[in-house]
């Protein structure tokens, strides 16, 4: 692949493992510097960089809580710091806490608004006056399919990823007029470990109602950021991309 982002730096949160770690590489792979966020797993994170580095771009791994504003603050400062400079970011930390809304705890519903929503908040919020400056900027958010539709046991989650949604399109249209863009991608089902708590009997019956009949990889979700990023990407703002094997249409 042409190194499209030669120059450019993308932060991705929550790179360490799954969809993040794909965009990292896949980011990587077409030039950018990278920066691998992670919370607890600093040995997958290392593992990310050092992967990202052998493709020829700079890599940093920092570790930060992206759910915690301060520490938000401080990884975009950091990559602007050792890298000089952020053009991209990736929303994509996430969590999830399978409850139903009468036994989910006060914690579980906060722990989940602030990990998948609030951080993108934060880091978008960080990350302006660099790319306004340079008047160029790439925003992803990694939402999910059930912010679209709603999802038993997923309180916490599906209003956190309808919120990312909206979050996305008002980035678009404040940012917009700087040269910055804001597009969310919401994906199905993704073999990552989040998804690997399912038991086998309820991902048979997922599958049955997947038209494609599978769950993605995580390279095809980060082929969507690298689109968005790169210029067959340049005229989507305020977008969705919805990669779900045509499980909600
Ligand atoms: P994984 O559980 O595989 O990885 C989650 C990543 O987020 C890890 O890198 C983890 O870091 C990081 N993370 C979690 N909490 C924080 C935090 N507070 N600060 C910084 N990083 C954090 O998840 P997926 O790859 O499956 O999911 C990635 C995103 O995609 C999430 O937003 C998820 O909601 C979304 N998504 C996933 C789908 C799926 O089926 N898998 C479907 C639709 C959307 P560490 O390694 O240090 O723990």
């Amino acid at each position: 692949m042409p190194a499209v982002f030669s120059g450019q730096v993308a932060v991705v949160t929550g790179g360490s493992r799954g969809i993040g770690r794909a965009c990292v590489l896949a980011l990587a792979a077409a030039g950018a510097d990278v920066v691998v966020n992670y919370v607890n797993a600093a040995e997958a994170a290392e593992s990310c960089r050092a992967e990202a580095a052998a493709l020829g771009v700079r890599a940093i791994a920092v570790q930060a809580d992206v759910g915690d504003a301060a520490q938000a603050r401080r990884l975009i400062e950091t990559a602007e710091a050792e890298l000089g400079r952020v053009d991209i970011l990736v929303n994509n930390a996430g969590i999830a806490r399978a409850k139903t809304i009468s036994r989910m705890s006060i914690e579980d519903w906060d722990d989940v608004l602030r990990t998948n929503l609030s951080s993108a908040f934060y880091c978008t919020q960080a990350a302006i006056p660099g790319m306004r400056a340079r008047a160029h900027g790439r925003i992803v958010n990694i939402a999910s399919m059930t912010g679209q539709h709603g999802y038993v046991g997923q309180a916490s989650y599906t209003a956190a990823k309808a919120g990312m949604i909206a979050l996305t399109k008002t980035t678009a249209l404040e940012l917009a007029r700087y040269g910055i863009t804001a597009n969310v991608v919401c994906p199905g089902s993704v073999i990552t470990d989040m998804s690997s708590v399912m038991s086998e009997e309820y991902r048979a019956g997922l599958l049955e109602r997947i038209p494609l009949g599978r769950q993605a990889t995580a390279e095809e979700i980060a082929a969507s950021v690298v689109f968005l990023c790169g210029p067959g990407g340049a005229f989507y703002t305020g977008a969705e991309l919805n990669p779900n094997g045509g499980q909600f249409m």
